[in-house]
């Protein structure tokens, strides 16, 4: 059984008093096929010391050396990238076609993104008459990732870390530590010096709080649930740590009378149910004007009719199964909740998909009828679940879709461009897509209200890992 360790000052470590394993469990089969050790506080210390011993030498190397070690690093990821989409593959379920070609992908596309944008972000500049703004590392960042897009996230942390000058303590989320393992063997291939990048793996009750609290660590940047982003800001609080948040969503897409209606639907949908609905800002409240709401409600059945589920190992564009039992009985309790409530049921429904009762598959389910008060309309599913909410006019529209604790992502659907700029620009929310627009590698993400603090990707990302040093009388 492959035991999965920690790396730290340069070599992978076994635990120094930990005997506390975790197996890794596939997803789609139930299977155990890993285990990984779980650190103590002894580990975390460990690895801060190590990356608080190398700050002073990386934060010095020139920009330039920087960026040739993170080149490095995208060389020995495409070397590695098919494994990688393996790993995700079994650790997670992400089908073998979606694992490869897009989370896979977002490896290679946002490192190059930031790689583009490091010379701008990074130099010093002059401000005023006589000053010189420095943009300099933080120090020591804690980085802390979730399952649902495991190498996105670490790459958004790392990376703009890394160019900017930061050492750090990486602890990717105790689910998915295969890519996570695979990630830390790039950046060892690259020749990164010892202590800069260290890994441990463990759980938020275990050493979440230490890690957090740590009085060398400068910097926490987390991505995950709402309720983690709360409790680790509370602990980052008392030593003043820089802390950049990216939480949970339940974002809304807007589908005007007069959009193209088919093909805004049904890309609704798909965008819905990709990963098995577990993106951060998946459009999971499909807002829909009254006069088009039983064309719409048609469409969306018929694009839920063609879903179909399947074996992650195989290529093709079905759906795997969540993450984990429990995150299933999570979601299953929500769906029974959208049925309690009185939401109308126009596709699947509570339980296991026919054929597929091994593995942590969810009967892709769309809900008619609902108000933007219920459960399933405010809170966040992470699964294969739609709502429908009808809206009279644009102003109720923008009253639904900003009705949230969350503000991550927003959907604007219309033919009217002029109406769908207007609407863009008063959804409360850290990203818009107008008629379903892809996020380029260079736009910021992140979230309003309770979606979290700061901005991630390219040029915003690499801002977040610096502080700003103001000298007068420098020219
Ligand atoms: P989670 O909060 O359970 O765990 C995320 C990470 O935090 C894991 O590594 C976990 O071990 C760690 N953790 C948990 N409690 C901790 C604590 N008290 N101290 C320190 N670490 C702790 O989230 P998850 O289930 O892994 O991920 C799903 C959530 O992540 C969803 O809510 C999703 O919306 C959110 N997410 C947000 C974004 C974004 O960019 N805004 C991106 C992806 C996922």
């Amino acid at each position: 059984m492959n035991k999965l360790a920690f790396y730290i000052n340069g070599r992978w470590c076994k635990p120094l008093t930990s005997k506390q394993l975790l197996p890794v469990i596939n997803p789609a089969t139930e299977a155990v096929f890993a285990e990984v050790y779980l650190a103590k506080t002894d580990d975390v210390e460990a690895a801060v010391n190590a990356a608080a011993n190398a700050f002073d030498a990386w934060s010095q190397t020139p920009l330039p050396q920087r960026i040739l070690k993170v080149e490095a690093f995208l060389a020995a990821y495409q070397k590695h990238y098919g494994d990688m989409a393996k790993a995700i593959t079994e650790e997670m379920g992400a089908p073998a076609s979606m694992s490869y070609d897009i989370q896979t992908e977002t490896g290679v596309g946002h490192t190059e993104a930031h790689l583009q944008a490091a010379k701008a972000a990074l130099l010093d500049e002059p401000i005023g008459e006589h000053g010189q703004l420095l943009k300099e590392p933080i120090g020591v960042c804690v980085l802390i990732t979730p399952w649902n897009w495991p190498i996105n996230q670490i790459v958004c942390k790392v990376i703009p870390a890394l160019l900017a000058g930061c050492t750090m303590v990486l602890k990717p989320s105790e689910l998915t530590p295969m890519s996570a393992q695979l990630f830390a063997q790039c950046v060892h291939e690259a020749g990164i010096p010892n202590g800069v990048f260290n890994m441990i793996h463990g759980t938020g009750a275990d050493i979440g709080n230490y890690m957090t609290s740590h009085p060398l660590v400068n910097m926490v940047s987390f991505t995950g649930s709402t309720r983690a982003g709360v409790e680790i800001a509370k602990s980052a609080a008392t030593t003043v740590k820089r802390m950049s948040q990216e939480l949970g969503g339940k974002s809304a897409n807007i589908i005007f009378a007069d959009a193209n209606l088919s093909a805004q639907v049904e890309l609704g949908v798909e965008a819905c149910m990709l990963n098995s609905g577990q993106s951060c800002d998946a459009p999971t409240r499909m807002l829909v004007e009254a006069s088009v709401y039983g064309q719409v409600a048609e469409i969306a059945v018929a694009a839920f009719a063609s879903i179909t589920l399947g074996d992650p190992e195989q290529q093709g564009d079905h759906l795997g199964p969540v993450i984990s039992q429990p995150h299933w009985h999570k979601v299953q309790h929500l769906i029974q909740t959208g049925l309690d409530e009185g939401a109308t049921l126009l596709s699947g429904g509570v339980g296991k998909p026919q054929g597929f009762e091994q593995g942590y598959y969810v009967k892709p389910t769309l809900f008619g009828d609902v108000n933007n008060a219920m459960a399933i309309a405010q809170e966040e599913v992470f699964g294969p679940v739609l709502v429908l909410i009808p809206f009279k006019d644009e102003a109720e529209a923008i009253r639904i879709a900003n009705d949230s604790p969350y503000g991550l992502g927003a959907y604007v659907s219309t033919q009217d461009m002029g109406k769908a700029r207007r609407v863009a620009r008063q959804l409360r929310a850290g990203t818009v897509h107008i008629n379903m627009a892809d996020l380029e590698y260079c736009m910021p993400f992140g979230g309003y209200k309770q979606s979290g603090n700061g901005r991630e990707y390219a040029g915003f990302g690499l801002h977040e890992f610096q502080e700003i040093k103001a000298i007068a009388g420098y020219r």
